[in-house]
């Protein structure tokens, strides 16, 4: 083994990618981000019943220092803004769980003016569970799914997010319009 090899793959990573992929997901910090019915079931997976720390798992307010972030049911575009702002400050790798049908289709809400219907058209995500709303076991299954792809590096949201940023927005433009961050951040200088 050449040393050229060695360091090619110490600078690519790929010679410890698998210790990483599998240290990542021994350790994941969920972004207490609480959108719809769903935020509801978020305590109950924590407390001694069902128990998700004991995957390593920690809710965290710090969207810097999470790197999984659980969309929890419907989204309006209001919420949607804030989403996409909080996805963004967190680091790479970082992954994408949404659970409940609102998030994949819209559900119930199918036919409102004021609820998101497909959330993947605005940012990546990595595994969706169906129901409405779906018990904490079927939050547990998907989280397994979730770390079965990271290990797998399957779990690509982030990358793709990067890839076809043009794509996610020009999607986020055409629902809000452009120019939406910047007058965001400026509507509340008026009642200061
Ligand atoms: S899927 Fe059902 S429980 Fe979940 S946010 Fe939508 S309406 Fe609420």
């Amino acid at each position: 083994m050449g040393e050229d090899f060695i360091s090619y793959e110490l600078k690519e990573f790929k010679l410890f990618e698998p210790l990483f992929r599998w240290a990542r997901k021994k350790s994941l910090w969920i972004v207490a981000f609480c959108t719809g019915c769903g935020g509801i079931e978020m305590p109950p997976l924590f407390n001694a019943r069902y128990d998700l720390e004991r995957f390593g798992m920690m809710p965290n307010p710090a969207p810097r220092m999470a790197d999984l972030f659980l969309i929890t049911g419907y989204v309006t575009p209001k919420t949607l803004k804030r989403i996409i702002i909080t996805y963004e400050m967190m680091p790479d790798p970082k992954y994408i769980l949404a659970h409940g049908s609102c998030p994949i289709n819209g559900g119930v809400y199918w036919d409102s003016y004021n609820v998101v219907k497909q959330l993947d058209k605005y940012i990546p995500i990595d595994v969706a569970i169906a129901g409405c709303m779906p018990r904490p076991e079927a939050v547990m299954d998907g989280i397994q799914e979730i770390m079965r792809k990271i290990e797998s590096g399957e779990a690509d949201g982030w990358k793709r997010y990067r890839e076809n940023y043009e794509w996610y927005r020009k999607n986020q433009d055409e629902l809000f319009g452009e120019g939406w961050r910047e007058k965001d951040a400026k509507r509340w200088l008026a009642w200061l």
